[in-house]
């Protein structure tokens, strides 16, 4: 069987969604289902050991990723969403972009003291992100086992934003 090279399934948009950007399209990936299947199976791999109970992803592309990991490591989902969108109890955080400012909101009362979470995105940039997932899960009690990410854009220093945690990514850009 010819080897698969998950970089041949990412696009890059030049100058999306604003000029300077290059914007990693994921959609071909998608579109392969031993690419995509690939992919979740070596973003599971480093943490099947970990007894995680729950996986935590951003929306829009996080949930693409986290809820197929979530079920392969028999872990529970946990989205972390813009404001609005969750009915129950949330806490916030705001943070910086690539491009832009958003926040996030997380719903009070899942996650358990010293609850296992991994922490996952498609795309590691600015690190803004996951920094305020993080900060979030820390808050309602949650035990950070580790990151990981589809493509880390390492040239953006994201990781020096989570705190010397274990962070596992597949693509590299430097
Ligand atoms: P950041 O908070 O800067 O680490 O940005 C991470 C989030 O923004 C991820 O959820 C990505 O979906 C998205 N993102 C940031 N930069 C890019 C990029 N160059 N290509 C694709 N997605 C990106």
């Amino acid at each position: 069987m010819a080897t698969l090279y998950l970089n041949d399934f990412v696009r890059d948009v030049p100058d999306f969604p604003k000029p300077g950007i290059t914007f990693k399209d994921i959609t071909p990936l998608l579109l392969s289902p031993v690419a995509f299947k690939s992919a979740i199976d070596q973003l599971v791999v480093p943490y099947q050991d970990e007894k995680i109970d729950f996986v935590v992803s951003a929306e829009a592309r996080g949930f693409i990723f986290g809820p197929p990991v979530a079920m392969a490591l028999n872990a529970g989902f946990i989205p972390l969403r813009k404001p609005g969108k969750l009915p129950g109890e949330t806490i916030e955080e705001s943070y910086k972009l690539e491009y832009g400012t958003d926040t996030l909101q997380i719903h009070k009362g899942h996650i358990k003291p010293k609850s296992r979470i991994l922490m996952l995105d498609d795309v590691l940039a600015t690190g803004g992100t996951m920094a305020a997932g993080a900060k979030l899960v820390e808050k309602v009690g949650g035990t950070i086992i580790g990151f990981s990410f589809l493509i880390e854009l390492s040239f953006l220093a994201g990781k020096t934003k989570l705190d010397g945690k274990k962070v596992h990514s597949l693509l590299n850009y430097s």
